[in-house]
């Protein structure tokens, strides 16, 4: 705040330049609150030496920075040869009493609006301030360690996302967000063995949404949690209708996977609903194993100590190692669709494509045999058809999901199924009706 009003002031200031550390509070998390301050002070210092004569640096609170450039120094190239060198400089490793530390930076960088009225200063600073910030918003977005300028776009993109984030919230107070579920088969004897829960959205403004669009702005504003676990409470619920051979299987974000609270809320959930915990498989995605490897450790083994299993999600797609996989106790390994997709259309390709062919086999089954080396069970994602569907039951035993057995239904839909199939619970079946929705009112 005071830089800002130094800004208005003296209204000489050219360039705001937002600064924030990434990943800070992993820093904090892991090597304690004393090596973070540590970081900080050390990180206020380099910018300060950096920054060229008349600028004024600022600490904004917890990890942010500001830095306010001179008209002088306001020049495209000059700000930009300076932001680079800055990034560099903060990204050295840092002494600290635990040792050598190192941590980078994002930056957003917004120029002086020239025809703000005098008058105006104050709010002119203010705006320059949040065009900085969401151009460090997109820096981090694009994968932190950079600057980025801002511009326009920037803000009709925040524009959507900030009512995005709206529907969002309303929907979730409306009950907008419903479980859909996929089957999941046993290849080897083609019967239903469970079912993978998946999020849908059908909102009265917007239409149905993605869950490739609202997950990530769920995650973002922070509203992941209550609606991962509103639709894993629906689920529960909606499961005990199933016959108790079934499983059900559940994704949860990297969010939760960083929340120590996320396996109470879990077992809250499991409690209430009376559901079997041997009967629900988490999914964790292999791209949550890029950050904080032992945090994901402790988090699996709390979430087996409850009892339920967990599996290695979009396997093939991140950088699980191999020693990660032996080290890491999950119970089943999902090979990724884009693997097992491809499988088809290389099939359908041109004569020509044979070599192709071979390599697409070959990359899943060496991810099968990966597996069954490690004695993991798989399931292959992306079963779409036949062909796919003989060429994984070549490769041996396994689980497999996919359109070849129909699009992800709604819990009615999934009922009539088992109805037909004669896969009921006992007491689904003695319920005076099958439909989901009448049992939860009579319940
Ligand atoms: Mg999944």
């Amino acid at each position: 705040m005071t830089a800002i009003s130094a800004m208005g002031e003296n209204g000489a200031a050219a360039a705001f330049v937002m600064i924030d550390l990434d990943g800070f509070k992993e820093i904090n998390d892991t090597n304690g609150h004393q090596a973070g301050d540590e970081v900080l002070l050390a990180i206020a210092a380099r910018l300060k030496s950096i920054a060229p004569e008349g600028a004024s640096v600022a600490r904004l609170g917890g990890d942010e920075f500001a830095v306010i450039l001179p008209t002088l120094a306001a020049n495209t190239d000059t700000v930009e040869n300076w932001a680079s060198s800055m990034i560099a400089e903060v990204a050295q490793p840092i002494e600290t009493d635990i040792g050598p530390l190192a941590v980078t930076i994002s930056a957003g960088i917004a120029v002086q609006d020239r025809g703000d009225a005098v008058g105006e200063l104050e709010s002119a600073a203010r705006n320059l301030m949040h065009r900085a910030d969401l151009a460090m918003y997109h820096a981090k977005k694009e994968g932190r360690n950079r600057y980025c300028w801002f511009n326009e776009a920037m803000e009709i993109e925040a524009q959507v996302r900030r009512e995005m984030e709206a529907a969002i919230r309303s929907g979730l107070e409306r009950g907008e967000f419903s479980p859909h579920y996929e089957q999941q088969i046993d290849l080897e004897t083609g019967k239903l063995v469970g079912f993978e829960m998946l999020a849908r959205w059908h909102s009265p403004d917007l239409g149905f949404v993605s869950p490739e669009i609202f997950i990530p702005v769920a995650e973002n504003c922070g509203l992941i949690g209550p609606l991962s676990e509103s639709l894993i409470r629906r689920a529960l619920s909606d499961a005990q209708s199933w016959h108790p051979s079934l499983t059900l299987s559940v994704n949860i974000s990297p969010m939760q996977l960083r929340d120590p609270w996320f396996p109470q809320k879990l077992l809250k959930l499991l409690i209430n609903s009376e559901f079997p915990p041997a009967r629900l498989d988490v999914e964790i995605s292999e791209k949550c194993l890029r950050e904080n490897l032992s945090a994901v450790q402790t988090m699996i083994v709390s979430l087996k100590n409850l009892g339920v299993r967990v599996s290695l999600d979009d396997f093939g797609t991140g950088f699980a190692s191999l020693t990660q996989l032996r080290t890491l106790p999950f119970d089943r390994v999902k090979i990724d669709r884009s693997f097992v997709g491809e499988l088809r259309r290389v099939a359908e390709a041109a004569v020509g494509a044979e070599q192709h062919r071979e390599h697409q086999d070959h990359i899943v089954s060496t991810l099968v045999s990966l597996g069954q080396g490690l004695q993991i069970p798989v399931t292959a994602e992306g079963v779409e058809d036949d062909s796919i569907l003989e060429t994984l039951r070549s490769m041996g035993e396994m689980k497999g999901q996919g359109y070849l057995y129909g699009k992800p239904e709604d819990a009615a839909a999934v009922i009539k199924r088992l109805s037909e199939l004669d896969m009921l619970a006992e007491r689904a079946r003695t319920s005076p009706s099958n439909d989901p929705d009448e049992q939860r009112k009579s319940a």
